[in-house]
């Protein structure tokens, strides 16, 4: 009988100790000021952005998701910055040999992870249950014990041009808020309006699938509370988003809403 209750006072004492750890661990991301953005994919030397391209250059150029953020990131650490907070900006691969990519990088100040091989899959340092291509950047961003983490991306659905309109900030499950806030703004201020998207609107969908793309990233994150989203809301499969988003402007603008939308949620936890 009393070794029954050594037993359970036992327990219930492990239990107790996983709790309090957990919460410490919700409370120093709630009090986080730091948010890290993750350049997607690499650039390869030679044949350029390794992620995403539209299918041609007929809709005002060529573009390729990993060179767009390479330009565009700094406008969403801007906002970011801006508002108080601390903001990283990182990328798996090396930095960019073209020359203006490599400006840009310098300018926003990319942190290269060392990735030894940016196409290879990795166990996560923090959470080794988890494995990606990519995980060693989820890493990199967890040990700054951020407030949140975004992985700049942008969608393909198709090789060929297609009206595709359903993209969404994918998210993992502490994250959705952070997705929600995010999305409210871009359908406040970019889609359907500046950009067309066939009157669907931004859409947020979660992640917990470590099998499809990025979702052992989002997986990871969730593991130490941290809100994470990949940012497949625009198409560069789609020509109306490529004609959209060729334009400086409207890049910028694109990546500010962004910004601005990780702001709102920050502000309002
Ligand atoms: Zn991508």
């Amino acid at each position: 009988m009393k070794s029954t209750l050594r037993f359970l006072m036992a327990l219930l004492l492990s239990v107790l100790i996983v709790q309090c750890a957990q919460q410490q661990m919700q409370r120093q991301v709630l009090e986080s000021h730091t948010v890290v953005l993750d350049i997607g994919h690499y650039y390869a030397p030679g044949r350029g952005g390794q992620g995403a391209r539209t299918p041609d250059a007929t809709q005002g150029g060529a573009l390729e998701e990993c060179e767009f953020w390479y330009k565009y990131a700094g406008e969403v650490k801007d906002v970011i910055e801006q508002a108080g907070y601390r903001c990283v900006v990182i990328n798996r691969g090396d930095t960019p040999t073209d020359p203006v990519l490599a400006a840009a990088a310098k300018r926003t100040g990319v942190i290269q992870v060392k990735t030894p091989q940016p196409t290879a899959v990795y166990l996560s340092r923090h959470h080794p249950k988890r494995m990606a291509v990519g995980i060693l950047s989820a890493d990199y961003a967890l040990d700054w014990k951020p407030a949140a983490v975004i992985f700049l991306h942008l969608n393909s659905d198709s090789d060929t041009w297609r009206l595709s309109n359903k993209g969404a900030f994918y998210c993992n499950k502490v994250g959705v808020p952070m997705a929600t806030a995010m999305a409210e703004h871009m359908n406040r201020t970019i889609f359907n309006r500046s950009m067309p998207n066939g009157g669907f609107p931004c859409g947020v969908v979660i992640r917990t699938d470590g099998h499809k793309g990025g979702g052992d990233w989002l997986n990871t994150c969730n593991d130490s509370w941290v809100p994470a989203i990949i940012t497949e809301i625009a198409f560069v499969s789609n020509p109306e988003h490529a004609r959209f988003l060729n334009v400086p402007t409207n890049a910028r603008r694109f990546a500010r809403a962004i910004g601005e939308g990780v702001v709102r949620y920050l502000s309002n936890r």
